[in-house]
């Protein structure tokens, strides 16, 4: 298949885009390079740099490929910057999406698969988080997210559109074959910061609080491998004939933050300073996905599911690119 992905450069698309390969696809990568690396994207695929703002340069796209599906990962995506600049989000990402949108439609493309966010679910009732939940964006990031779901509903209902909305948990990981991984300016995620630290990049890692009603005070979140997150696009893609359809995607189990650090010193066989900060604002306690509905639904499975080897793999991909995609 023709497949656009958008934000191909980037960290989770880069990684789709080396699955979608692998499995004999033909790929196309939009992405501006922002914060996308060249480097990043698969050789294989056609690399177009280009910003979704440009509603020509994404008119042309359309024009020139004949594109089948879209996957769309190009988006800003810190939840924090969110909060300060609002019409970046419920703004750019936005109206962004929109214009891809339109051009897919303007152009008989009728398949669709959303990069959207746990930053749904910012009050939830029941803990894993199931699709039932009710939404409640946590940032005007979320909130973009969510916009642009409910736009795919009603092209759904108007025109057809069949869509996978997949919300993620917390990516993790870097590709199996090492050659693809995290390289965020500046690096917020966890992971990757504290194999900054075990790297000797910085001195130590900030806990963000330690009084939270989780089993050792500390953030529980749920870590799911990036190539697992690459299947469930795969799988959602194939199953778009039968309807559009909406996943959280996490491995279902939480791990707090300093049982990832305590996996990292594991892993790395590295001294790695711990220092106690204050809350990040924001931030919920525990969040945990639910994927009953896709594995039951499309038999989705990850192949790492235990922490030590997302780990693992990341670390691999950070000691041997340690200025990331850079040299
Ligand atoms: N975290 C932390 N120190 C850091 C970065 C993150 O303690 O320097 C915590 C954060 O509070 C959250 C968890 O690690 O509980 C995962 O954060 P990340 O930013 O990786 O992902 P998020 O859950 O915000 O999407």
């Amino acid at each position: 298949m023709n497949i656009l992905v958008t934000g191909g450069a980037g960290y989770i698309g880069s990684i789709v885009v080396e699955e979608l390969i692998g499995q004999g696809d033909h790929v196309i990568v939009f992405d501006n390079l922002y914060y996308g690396h060249r480097a990043a994207v698969h050789p294989d695929a056609v690399f177009v740099q280009g910003d979704l703002a440009d509603r020509a340069a994404v008119k042309a796209l359309f024009d020139v490929h004949s594109i089948e599906a879209v996957m769309h990962f190009a988006s800003y995506t810190l939840v924090g910057e969110s909060m300060q600049q609002p019409f970046k989000y419920i703004g750019d990402n936005v109206t962004n999406g929109l214009n891809l949108l339109q051009e897919a439609v303007a152009h008989g493309v009728r398949r669709f698969i959303l990069s959207s966010t746990a930053n749904l679910f910012d009050d939830p009732a029941r803990m894993p988080i199931d699709e039932a939940e009710r939404i409640v964006p946590g940032s005007p990031y979320g909130e973009s997210k969510h916009i642009l779901e409910r736009m795919l509903y009603w092209l759904d209902r108007v025109h057809g559109f069949r869509y996978a909305a997949l919300r993620y948990f917390n990516a993790a990981g870097a590709s199996p074959t090492g050659e693809r991984g995290e390289d965020h300016t500046p690096e917020t995620h966890l992971i990757p910061l504290v194999l900054q630290a075990a790297l000797g990049q910085r001195e130590h890692i900030v806990v963000f609080g330690d009084d939270y009603p989780t089993r050792d005070g500390t953030c529980v979140r749920d870590y799911i491998h990036v190539t697992d997150l690459a299947q469930a696009h795969i799988l959602a893609l194939q199953a778009l004939d039968g309807g559009s359809r909406t996943y959280n995607l996490g491995n279902g189990q939480g791990f707090t933050v300093q049982e990832v650090i305590e996996a990292c010193r594991e892993v790395t066989g590295r001294q790695i300073k711990a220092v106690i900060g204050r809350r990040r604002p924001g931030d919920p306690a525990t969040l945990i996905a639910s994927s009953d509905k896709i594995r039951r639904e499309l038999g989705w499975q990850p192949r790492y599911p235990d922490l030590r080897t997302i780990v693992e793999h990341a670390w691999a991909w950070h000691r041997s690119h340690p200025d990331g995609y850079e040299n």
